[in-house]
């Protein structure tokens, strides 16, 4: 047998979001002679955490609530915010010294604008616990062995009372997203569901991309298929060269991930707070005091020009040397139904590098909502998005993070005190 060179108590497998607030927890909740180590394949814990929310780092929401999010066991999901709701993780990061800031709908943010301060609270927290961080260090191997569990790893073999897997899961691999924590799951007997990307910008068709490429706008964005309305957001839009982009469509990205449809499209609203009659009122008022115009500026002042451009083109009315003076009644009905159902249907599938979020992955029904326990194997827990539970943008992924985290810390603890009472028994 291979000799063992960490012999731990806890091993917390991923040194992201969940690994380091599951390390705090466990930490918090045992003696400090406790050997509780971090292992994470990248060169530093936490660089995901640090790209989140533009570098500010939208921590939670101060709406999450369990229907935010799509998952197998949306029961597990409930247990999960029963045990670490927001009001608990903003009281485990007030206690780590972090002030905070709401912002529109409920977000969340370090109050010093910095991502890095939450990295850097969490791993003084490390430090003060004795917990230790072996970064470069992929765990590739995980079994147990008489009510011990064996890992590999570089740096040398682990041997340890109680494993939590944190490995975050594919989106984003250039900040060290990977699909490693599922082989281990599935190497303890746990099934993962498919994987899809979420959060991302929606690949889309249209002639008019090109031309709008880094534009923004504000519009009700509406996802449909064949049977009709999946899922619809007002905000801003961004259009970019062969995608749409944005918040906005990043909570869509959310729902076509989940409903995995092959004919969806993006239907934008341009005037979301205007009806289509108002609409027509306003382009017949427009030809009337603007004939002298040609149509390339018919609708400058009312959109971006080159939006305003592509919408003329959208509904036939090229050439835009054209006057304005020529536009038929007709014309005018056809502008204003562009301008209030702008189809760009959707092409391919989005990418892993431009998704924030994982939708899918190891079954939440097959862990404890309570615990973060496996329900296969005692000792072994898991937290973060490599489960089967995705949300919307907003803080809601993170604060699924931290409370499973939290959770699995807890637990994992109790697991530790439990084995030590039985052995002084
Ligand atoms: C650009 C971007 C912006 C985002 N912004 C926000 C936001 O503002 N608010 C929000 O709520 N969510 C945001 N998210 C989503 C959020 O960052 C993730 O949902 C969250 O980080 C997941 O935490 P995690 O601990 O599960 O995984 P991660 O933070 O990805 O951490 C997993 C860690 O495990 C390590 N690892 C994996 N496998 C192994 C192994 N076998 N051995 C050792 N180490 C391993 C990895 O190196 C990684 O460090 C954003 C995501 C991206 C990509």
């Amino acid at each position: 047998m291979k000799p063992i060179d960490y012999d731990l108590d806890i091993v917390v497998i991923g040194g992201g979001a969940s690994g380091l607030a599951a390390a705090v927890a466990a930490g918090r909740e045992l003696p400090n002679n406790t050997a509780i180590a971090v292992f994470d394949a990248q060169p530093r814990c936490g660089k995901k955490l640090l790209a989140t929310g533009n570098g500010r780092c939208n921590l939670t929401n101060r709406a999450a609530s369990p229907s935010d999010y799509h998952s197998d066991d949306s029961h597990a999901v409930s247990q999960v915010f029963s045990g670490v709701n927001v009001e608990d993780t903003l009281a485990f990061f007030e206690s780590l010294g972090l002030v905070f800031r709401e912002e529109d709908e409920g977000r969340i943010y370090p109050s010093c604008g910095q991502a890095s301060a939450v990295l850097d609270l969490l791993r003084l927290e490390l430090l003060r616990l004795g917990i230790a961080e072996m970064c470069g260090c992929r765990v590739d191997q995980i079994c147990r062995q008489d009510g011990v569990f064996r890992m590999n790893s570089p740096k040398g073999s682990i041997r340890a009372k109680s494993v939590i897997v944190a490995c975050g899961g594919a989106a984003a691999p250039q900040l060290g997203g990977v699909d490693w924590g599922y082989a281990l799951m599935k190497s303890m007997g746990h099934s993962v569901t498919g994987l899809h990307p979420s959060l991302s910008p929606l690949p889309a068709t249209s002639p008019h991309l090109g031309s709008l490429k880094g534009i923004r706008a504000h519009a009700r964005a509406t996802l449909c298929d064949g049977r009709g309305e999946i899922a619809s957001d007002i905000g801003e839009v961004q259009f970019g060269d062969k995608a749409l982009s944005g918040i906005v469509i990043f909570q869509l990205s959310f729902a076509a991930a989940n409903v995995r449809s092959d004919d969806l499209c993006v239907e934008l609203d341009m005037l979301p707070e205007r009806s289509g009659d108002d609409i027509v009122a306003l382009l017949t008022k427009r030809r009337a005091i603007l004939p002298h115009l040609t149509l390339e500026n018919y609708l400058t002042g009312v959109f971006n020009k080159r939006i305003g451009m592509c919408l003329l083109k959208e509904a036939g009315l090229t050439p835009l040397s054209r006057s304005v003076a020529e536009l038929t009644d007709a014309d005018i009905r056809r502008i204003a139904k562009i301008v209030k159902c702008w189809r760009f249907p959707v092409n391919g599938k989005a990418s892993w590098s431009n998704a924030q979020v994982t939708s899918g992955g190891v079954r939440l029904s097959e862990m404890d909502g309570m615990t973060m326990q496996s329900r296969f194997c005692p000792g072994l827990f898991a937290a973060g998005e490599m489960l089967n539970a995705d949300g919307r943008c907003g803080g809601f992924n993170l604060q699924w993070a931290w409370s499973t985290g939290i959770l699995a810390g807890r637990s994992a603890a109790a697991y530790i005190k439990g084995k030590a009472d039985r052995t002084a028994l």
